[in-house]
């Protein structure tokens, strides 16, 4: 990032009367969480060491384990990235930059963690989910999804700290419908129930259309290719839209903006939190 480049996207956010952060995993990782960390998984992890695994990357979505092994697993895996992940710095120098602006959030990570620092939850859209909820995995109603906390607090119960799985077979969480199993109310396959974020949905489209005169920045950070069609392409329809619109896409490897973009657009490829660092300054 060069100083005019920094230059320009404080204009950006200075002279905007609103603001839309758009937020992906790569915002995740630069506040300090990072799937693909093997060191922290070892320190964090040290049973699932001695399974032969490296990262919790190669946990996501995997099969071959008894339920007490995963629930097990993820008794650890959520105290890890939601439960004991509270204040970010990171985070709360985002909503300092927002300041006193009118503003929206809309992010494909499921940490919770811009409402853990000081953003407002009427002002979250997160289609993919939260960590803070669990739903039945048939599902049987559209309504079986439930705060996570019970369950995570019956796993503890159960979980021996030196293996890492759960020594009873009652603390794996059962749907309290029909009995079926459950899992973190997270986008993860076709089971995945929208019912938490469809007020969400609505919250945002309303927001959203409000600005079609006003001069909104739309500030994008680490949103990359897994999931493109969730925040990435939806920042620049809503750029195209969006007359008054300028847009800032921080991004570590894929910052390119749209050509008929360029004019008010900024691609700045690097760091996050170097970017969030130099706005503060
Ligand atoms: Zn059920």
């Amino acid at each position: 990032m060069t100083n005019t480049d920094y230059q320009i996207a404080a204009d950006y956010i200075r002279n905007a009367d609103a603001i839309l952060i758009g937020a992906g995993a790569g915002l995740t990782a630069a506040a300090g969480i990072n799937y693909t960390d093997r060191e922290k998984f070892a320190e964090v992890f040290p049973a699932w060491v001695k399974r032969g695994f490296s990262m919790q990357y190669q946990l996501m979505g995997y099969q071959g384990w008894t339920e007490a092994e995963m629930w097990g697993y993820y008794a650890v895996h959520l105290n890890y990235v939601y439960f004991s992940q509270v204040s970010s710095p990171l985070y709360k120098d985002l909503r300092r930059i927002v300041g006193n602006k009118d503003y929206f959030v809309m992010t494909s990570n499921v940490d919770e963690l811009f409402h853990k620092n000081g953003f407002d939850a009427d002002k979250l859209y997160t289609p993919q989910g939260s960590y803070g909820r669990i739903q039945c995995t048939v599902p049987c109603t559209q309504n079986s999804v439930w705060d996570i906390r019970p369950f995570f607090e019956k796993m503890q119960t159960a979980l021996d700290p030196e293996l890492q799985v759960l020594t009873d077979d009652a603390a794996v969480p059962r749907c309290p419908n029909c009995g079926e199993p459950m899992f973190i109310n997270a986008r993860i396959d076709g089971s995945f129930l929208e019912t938490p974020y469809e007020a969400e949905r609505e919250r945002f489209i309303k927001w959203i259309n409000g600005q079609v005169d006003k001069k909104i920045v739309l500030l994008e950070l680490g949103a990359g290719y897994n999931t493109p069609t969730v925040i990435r392409m939806p920042m620049e329809t809503i750029t195209q839209q969006i007359h008054g619109a300028s847009f800032i896409r921080v991004n570590w490897e894929y910052a390119a903006v749209p050509a008929n973009l360029e004019s008010r657009s900024l691609g700045i490829q690097g760091d996050i939190k170097a970017f969030v660092d130099a706005l503060m300054q």
